[in-house]
């Protein structure tokens, strides 16, 4: 008897190393390729995020169509979209997903399993492919999770990583597709697509792309990338994010390509930064609430000031800190942000300003390509110290001293705010200092050309250890 499937995609929209679409090639006569649109997981037009990750859907979608594969956009509750397919396919006996360790995705995850199996006789087969490792596979001793990143990343080292699968050929796939006509949806994926947003994704769709970002990390970046890695103005990172976010990128090519490469500190560091993706990962699991929930419960009641009129200043770049408005500027005009300014600017948020860290992690999720909530609240949760391996709450960054060390020419920081472009850098870095004469000489007036601070920053330091010591105590 034919056996016919389901290949559902979600957060996988590739065809190599796609752990969950080999085994439904391997294992069925017929393989249905389906991406359900949750109308659940809709967020809203003004998300970043939500147009590049449906962008990418498209994009995957059109890709296979050109070599005559057909991936099937549906509407609705995963179990409706199911049944519907199995009542126009009858011989279509089992699901094949790549699953979700955590948050909304878990649960739903589990309760469709459970429904597939028990009210439509269709067997599930989840697989791990978006971590390097599962949440549940690294413990301590004893058995109970780890909450420490270096111990964590000690044991992490000695576990052996999957390789990747061989690639398949679209000959093999054709041969498996159902003739079968189904009604497609793909005016409601067009719809969650706002061009507004085409900044942040037209250039970097798709597998290919992200083989060739792969490609060039590895040829020209991977070996300096512990040098460079932290100095925005250089781009020393891998931009590979965005791909893992959507899946068009597997992270065993990633790890497997890096892993090729001759020892460098470059690559040890490369290594780690993947490591801590499997952490937060893993940490997610172990505690599901901490979207809205501080971790350490000393902290779950810090005394906010929440200024709406301040964090707008910070969500436009108007805080009258230049390294804090250029990053904002990034994030703002590409959707995606470097790791050190991610960790100046939820810094800045959370201590100079005392704004509840949920605030920017929601901004992050509607602004960033690559947003992933482990890896953001993980972020967040570290930098408002309220995580389990976080900045202890009274070693707050200085927005000057770190824009001195990481900026050091103020070359980033001109790149997104123009009118500081002739300002000498030694000035940039103590705008809070800048005379009247320099001003004049220099035609930047502050509070015309180019905002005054919103905070004193010895000041809102004295306040947030202030604010953190209490609750510690
Ligand atoms: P690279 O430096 O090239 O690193 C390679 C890969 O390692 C990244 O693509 C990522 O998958 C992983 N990685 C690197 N650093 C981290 C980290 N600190 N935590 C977890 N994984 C890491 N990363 C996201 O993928 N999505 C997010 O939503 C996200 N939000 C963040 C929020 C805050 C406040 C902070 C401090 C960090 C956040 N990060 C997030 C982690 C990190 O900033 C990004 O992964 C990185 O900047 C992406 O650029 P890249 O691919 O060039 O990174």
């Amino acid at each position: 008897m034919t056996k016919a499937s389901i290949m559902w995609f979600r957060r996988d929209l590739r065809l190599t190393d796609n752990r969950a679409l080999h085994a439904a090639m391997q294992k069925s006569d017929q393989v249905i390729f389906i991406f359900i649109i949750d109308p659940k997981q809709i967020q809203n037009n003004a998300s970043v995020n939500q147009s590049a990750f449906f962008a990418s859907v498209l994009h995957f979608k059109e890709t296979l169509a050109k070599n005559n594969i057909t991936l099937l956009i549906q509407t609705g509750p995963v179990i409706d979209v199911v049944t519907e397919i199995k009542t126009k396919v009858p011989s279509v006996s089992d699901i094949y997903l790549n699953f979700d360790e955590r948050g909304y995705g878990r649960k739903r995850d589990q309760q469709t399993i459970r429904h597939l199996s028990q009210e439509l006789g269709i067997v599930a087969h989840p697989f791990l492919d978006f971590t390097l490792t599962s949440a549940s596979s690294i413990k301590k001793q004893d058995g109970s999770a780890y909450q420490i990143f270096t111990p964590y990343y000690k044991k992490w080292l000695s576990v052996q990583k999957d390789q990747p699968l061989p690639s398949l050929t679209s000959t093999e796939i054709q041969d498996k597709q159902v003739a079968e006509p189904f009604e497609d949806h793909i005016d409601d994926l067009k719809k969650l697509i706002n061009p507004n947003h085409s900044y942040a994704y037209q250039d970097s769709l798709g597998e290919q792309q992200a083989v060739n970002t792969l490609e060039d990390f590895v040829s020209n970046k991977l070996a300096d990338y512990d040098q460079n890695r932290d100095i925005p103005a250089l781009d020393g990172t891998s931009h590979l994010s965005r791909y893992l976010r959507t899946g068009e990128i597997s992270i065993r090519t990633v790890y497997d390509a890096v892993s090729r490469q001759p020892a460098s500190l470059g690559k040890e560091t490369f290594i780690k930064e993947l490591c801590w993706r499997d952490f937060y990962n893993m940490i997610y699991t172990i505690y599901p609430n901490q979207k809205d929930q501080a971790i350490n419960t000393k902290f779950q009641t810090i005394p906010w000031i929440n200024n709406e009129s301040q964090f707008n200043a910070w969500k436009n770049g108007t805080t009258g800190f230049p390294i804090i408005d250029a990053a904002m500027q990034q994030l703002n005009q590409t959707g995606w942000l470097h790791n050190r300014l991610r960790m100046i600017v939820a810094s800045f948020l959370t201590k100079d300003l005392l704004i509840n860290w949920t605030w920017g992690e929601q901004y992050f999720q509607e602004k960033l390509v690559d947003y992933d909530p482990a890896s953001n609240i993980g972020g967040w949760q570290w930098a408002a110290s309220t995580g389990t391996d976080s900045v202890p709450y009274f070693r707050i960054f200085n927005p000057f001293t770190q824009a001195e060390k990481f900026d050091p020419d103020a070359k980033f920081i001109k790149q997104y705010i123009p009118a500081l472009a002739d300002l000498p850098a030694d000035k940039i870095h103590h705008i809070d200092r800048l005379s009247e004469a320099d001003q004049q000489q220099y035609q930047v007036i502050l509070g015309k050309d180019y905002p005054k601070p919103i905070v004193d920053h010895a000041l809102a330091r004295k306040r947030a250890i202030a604010s953190y010591k209490n609750l510690n105590a």
